[in-house]
């Protein structure tokens, strides 16, 4: 089996920038949803979807010739522990250079396992469970979440101040709460709005 069969890249008149343009037909993607690989978390995306106007999830898969070849989401999913941004950074990069993105959504949710550990007792279970050292492998902030405002403000933050992420992206932040599915908007950086310049008020405009 020649793996290479696979790869766009290894196809006979593969070039980059066409095949760049063809993806971004391939998907109507519009947000990134970072949230949490807790199983009772799955319908995260939904909610989102529900939530913002014009979205969809998880849409169909369009096929042709008996290949996958697109999808009518507008929305991609990024699950890793606890939801934090950290994990994501490297997907928004991806997701935007192959299809572009308008919106990051940040979702943490109630009784997550993230606040039932601190940093330090991970760590030190890692010690002596596993016998190594990883108390300077990741940032502590980043581990757990000892309380949901000041992680989704400080994840927010860290998605707005990444390199990598696309400057016109609107960015926010949730509360999911996992037994009504209910989702509560806690930090909102709309980018149009800028961050050091508030909006011009009512009483401003001509
Ligand atoms: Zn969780």
């Amino acid at each position: 089996m020649d793996l290479n069969t696979y790869a766009f890249s290894q196809q006979p008149g593969f070039i980059e920038t066409e095949m760049r343009k063809a993806f971004k037909q391939a998907v109507p993607l519009r947000t990134v949803v970072v949230y949490c690989y807790d199983p009772r978390a799955v319908n995260i995306p939904h909610a989102v979807a529900k939530a913002m106007p014009g979205e969809v999830y998880p849409g169909d898969i369009v096929w042709e010739q008996g290949k996958k070849v697109a999808s009518t989401t507008t929305i991609f999913p990024v699950v890793v522990a606890g939801g934090r941004a950290v994990d994501a950074l490297r997907s928004i990069t991806v997701a935007q250079h192959l299809f572009g993105i308008e919106n990051i959504v940040v979702v943490h949710h109630t009784y997550c396992g993230a606040t039932s550990f601190t940093p330090e007792g991970l760590i030190k279970a890692f010690q002596s469970e596993q016998g190594v050292d990883i108390s300077a492998l990741y940032d502590r902030a980043n581990i757990a979440i000892a309380d949901y405002e000041s992680s989704l403000k400080r994840d927010t933050r860290l998605l707005r101040e990444s390199k990598g992420t696309p400057k016109h992206v609107n960015i926010y932040g949730y509360l999911f709460n996992i037994d009504t599915e209910a989702l509560t908007l806690i930090v909102e950086d709309r980018a149009a709005l800028g961050r050091h310049n508030p909006p011009v008020g009512p009483a401003t405009r001509t």
